[in-house]
């Protein structure tokens, strides 16, 4: 809309133009000459002058002259000096006539300008208004700016490294393609979809895909435009967008930047009712009021779900959360490898060795190193970016990265990779204890250098005390790696300290595991609740101090008892202790399988050494 009321303003500009110019051809074609009023009458007195035409300020007329011995006539004009001129013209016996001049173009032309040099400027000004204040122009009926993108162009090839992300995205696009079909095979979809992750990993660019991929409308706003608005437009245009969603169904509604809008709510410095909390309320009014077997998908990305208000993420509205994580090394070969697409690199260029030179890189991260390295690549005259023009990019976005703190020195790498072998090699080790699926040393957070992923296989109601105790262990493998290694610990494990802390505590308070206490139980404390803060009560504890000393002392002998368990399993398979670190070193994230594979190959030698020995 916009643009095209801005092209045909200057089209009309140009084309004023071009007549300008074509009328100052036409007029130097017939090549007037102007002269003095003094030649036309010196002309006039030696009789070479044929025709004339007068005109209120003007003489216009034709005379001959002699040019190169031969004679021509050529067209002259001069200003009309002499009011007399009549008189003179009869002396001398030329035929003249008079004419009235319209001076039509000339008085529009002087009116013209202006006005439009004003609507111009007007224009202008608007437009910079509209760009600040939102659409002004539209600003009557349709409140909302809204990103109408039929044509994307970005599909999930653009989108490389997060894979796992894309998996649970095809469903959306099944959908989107065909929501009848869909929905009349008793497929269901969540209403709204949250992409979670650290910044520029791709959830703008995958959420594009999507709809590049399904091929629908695609309406994209960012949750900060919602709310710089005068008081009650934040809420209009939420009205707005589902209203216009609704129209051009199948789509997708996206929403950049959630946490802007969707902070919890009574946060505000103001504390009452401002306008983000309205624009807040108007969203979760108009989630709860669509159907999405209309074929409307809600979609929205942000880095901070930790600050976002709970009831945007209650069932019903963002109850799907999609990690797009940050890419490992085979992810970040990937990524590579798109953005070197567009761009002429040497042959010899060593993709994996470029990926490994970026741990932590994500992949906004990684399309400028690609373009930092061909900007340098130009500036050392080079036609195509070789591996010394990556090698001293890296090294330039490493610096500004560790500025920003966002990326864990080797030293800290090696020791997160210790730690999360720990906990995966004493949860291989222990029987009853979940598989492990994944060991990661790509950070996530702030809080986790690392991770472990353990998935259950079935459903638990029960679990026997052999099998907390393990879980125990297993959250102490990580320090007691740790400890093996370095003969040092760290920070990083406080979180599983409190977790096994945590079970220990249960075990002998509500389950009755501990030999002194025996079968007992002692109730938890109870949560605080906001009436206690209100009187400054305790909650009571329904056992006496010298009970409460015997409970700490039983907790600390489970935790101990199996901080000693972990650490002699990790003793026991040092050796691949050692290999597993290396290799979640190299490649950031494995399969639990490998370190399953490492930890049979060093079982089997040990079983045959023993029988040799029995
Ligand atoms: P986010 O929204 O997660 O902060 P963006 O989607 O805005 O990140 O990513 C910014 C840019 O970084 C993208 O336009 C793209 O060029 C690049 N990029 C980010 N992630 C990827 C990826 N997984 N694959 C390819 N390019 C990526
Ligand atoms: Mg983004
Ligand atoms: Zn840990």
């Amino acid at each position: 809309m916009e643009n095209h009321h801005k092209f045909s303003i200057w089209y009309f500009l140009i084309a004023i133009w071009i007549v300008l110019i074509v009328h100052n051809l036409i007029i130097q074609m017939f090549a007037v000459e102007r002269i003095p009023y003094s030649e036309f009458v010196k002309a006039l007195q030696n009789g070479r002058v044929t025709e004339v035409t007068v005109t209120e300020d003007r003489i216009q007329g034709k005379m001959k002259i002699v040019e190169d011995g031969r004679e021509t006539e050529k067209v002259f004009s001069t200003i009309r000096v002499d009011p007399e001129v009549s008189k003179l013209l009869e002396k001398y016996d030329v035929t003249f006539k008079g004419v009235i001049e319209t001076h039509f173009l000339r008085d529009l032309a002087s009116w013209l300008f202006p006005v439009l040099f004003f609507v111009g400027i007007w224009y202008l000004a608007m437009r910079r208004f509209a760009a600040q204040q939102g659409s002004f122009l539209t600003l009557g009926k349709k409140k909302a700016r809204v990103y109408m993108e039929d044509e994307i162009g970005v599909t999930f090839d653009d989108a490389a490294g997060v894979d796992e992300a894309k998996e649970e995205l095809v469903e959306v696009i099944e959908f989107l393609k065909a929501p009848k079909k869909f929905t009349k095979l008793g497929g269901k979809l969540p209403k709204g979809i949250l992409l979670v992750g650290p910044p520029g990993t791709g959830k703008t660019l995958l959420a594009r895909a999507v709809a590049g991929e399904s091929g629908v409308p695609f309406f994209s706003m960012s949750g900060s435009e919602f709310v710089e608005l005068f008081v009650g437009m934040g809420a209009a245009r939420v009205r707005d967008l589902f209203a216009q969603a609704k129209e051009k169904a199948p789509c997708i509604i996206f929403i950049d930047e959630l946490d802007a809008l969707g902070k919890a709510r009574g946060l505000g410095i103001t504390g009452g009712h401002d306008e983000r909390e309205q624009t807040l309320n108007q969203l979760l009014v108009e989630m709860d009021g669509f159907d999405p077997t209309i074929g409307v998908i809600l979609m929205a990305a942000t880095n901070r779900p930790e600050i976002l208000d709970p009831a945007l993420l209650r069932p019903g509205r963002f109850d799907r959360h999609i990690l797009v994580d940050k890419p490992d090394r085979k992810g970040r070969v990937e990524i590579l490898k798109v953005h070197l697409k567009g761009i002429e690199w040497d042959k010899d260029l060593d993709i994996e060795t470029i990926a490994g030179m970026t741990p932590g890189f994500v992949g906004a991260d990684l399309a400028n190193l690609v373009n930092e390295a061909a900007l340098l690549a130009v500036r050392h005259g080079k036609d195509k970016v070789g591996m010394a023009e990556f090698q001293e990019a890296v090294e330039r976005i490493v610096a500004g990265l560790e500025k920003k703190n966002r990326l864990i020195n080797e030293q800290e790498r090696k020791i997160v990779a210790y730690h999360e072998v720990g906990h995966a090699l004493v949860a291989l080790c222990l029987p009853g204890t979940d598989p492990v699926r994944k060991i990661s040393i790509i950070p996530r957070g702030v809080a986790a250098l690392g991770y472990t992923l353990q998935v259950p296989t079935e459903d638990r109601f029960l679990m026997t005390r052999s099998e907390l105790e393990n879980k125990i262990a297993v959250a102490l493998g990580g320090r007691a790696a740790e400890e093996i290694k370095f003969r040092d610990i760290s920070t990083g494990a406080h979180n599983d300290l409190a977790r096994a802390t945590d079970i220990a505590r249960s075990m002998v308070k509500e389950y009755g595991m501990s030999k002194e206490l025996g079968h007992v139980y002692f109730e938890k404390e109870r949560q605080k609740k906001l009436y206690d803060y209100d009187i400054g009560l305790r909650p009571p504890k329904e056992y006496s101090e010298r009970t409460a000393e015997v409970i700490d002392r039983e907790i600390k002998k489970i935790v101990d008892s199996q901080y000693k368990v972990a650490k002699d399993i990790l003793m026991k398979h040092r050796k691949v202790l050692d290999e597993g670190a290396a290799l979640v070193l190299k490649e950031e994230s494995i399969e639990g399988e490998r370190l399953r594979k490492l930890l049979e190959a060093d079982k089997k030698p040990e079983t045959s050494s023993i029988t040799k020995r029995a």
